[in-house]
């Protein structure tokens, strides 16, 4: 299957799912998910409509955003970021989806503050408890999310999270009820916002889209198997 199809397929099953859950399938997005996938392929999933593309290492997103952006391609970073890492977000990201912690907030904020942009963020929820798992855990999410307000630098729009890798439905559906029930506590604390919830991935973003979803992150279904080892 090339990757036109498949993105044809993904695309199908997003709208099926959306339907089924009694939802708007314009309500979902597709975030097509590039790491470690070459910049050939990304032309061709842009070619089929796709001008947003996620990556979970700083640095290959700069590598990529070096080569690809002059094509009107842009990049989400939804992996950790050291401190060392803070300026190629805040300078070349679209968004970030994994700010777990103040450090990185006040860091980012400053810079961007600097540039004179708001990054568009999201909050990563550890929602599985896995210690392996990024994401501040679901009892802070509150106070987290007071600690950004202020924050001019930063566009906070949501939370993202992983759910467990399990074959266990329940399971999986468990965890992003998770960060559905930390949304509706922020938003009791805030007064709104953080209407984004970043969940979903090629084995899971059925049960996703069920629970709420409105960004699925995809990419082996999309780009076939990554070959980690670069
Ligand atoms: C790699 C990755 C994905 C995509 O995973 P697939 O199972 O290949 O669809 C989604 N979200 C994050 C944070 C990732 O690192």
């Amino acid at each position: 299957m090339s990757i036109t199809e498949n993105l044809a397929r993904v695309r199908a099953d997003i709208y099926d799912a959306a339907l089924a859950a009694g939802r708007d399938p314009s309500s979902v997005r597709l975030l097509p998910v590039s790491k470690y996938h070459p910049a050939d392929q990304i032309r061709e999933a842009h070619a089929a409509g796709c001008t947003l593309f996620g990556e979970n290492r700083v640095q290959e997103m700069a590598a990529k955003h070096a080569e690809l952006a002059d094509e009107g391609i842009g990049f989400a970073v939804i992996g950790p970021v050291q401190s060392n890492k803070v300026k190629p977000v805040a300078e070349l990201a679209a968004e970030l989806q994994s700010l777990e912690s103040l450090s990185l907030a006040e860091k980012l904020n400053r810079r961007c503050e600097a540039l004179g942009r708001r990054l568009p963020v999201l909050v990563q929820v550890n929602t599985s408890g896995e210690p392996q798992k990024s994401g501040i855990a679901p009892a802070d999410a509150v106070g987290f999310a007071r600690s950004l307000q202020g924050r001019e630098g930063l566009d906070v729009r949501g939370l993202m999270t992983m759910a467990v890798f399990s074959h266990d439905e329940a399971e999986v559906a468990a965890c992003f009820q998770r960060l559905v029930d930390a949304q509706a506590r922020i938003r009791d604390a805030v007064g709104g916002g953080y209407d984004e919830l970043s969940m979903g991935m090629s084995g899971d973003f059925r049960i996703a889209i069920a629970h709420g979803s409105t960004c699925v992150r995809i990419g082996t279904a999309i780009f076939g198997p990554r070959l980690n080892l670069r």
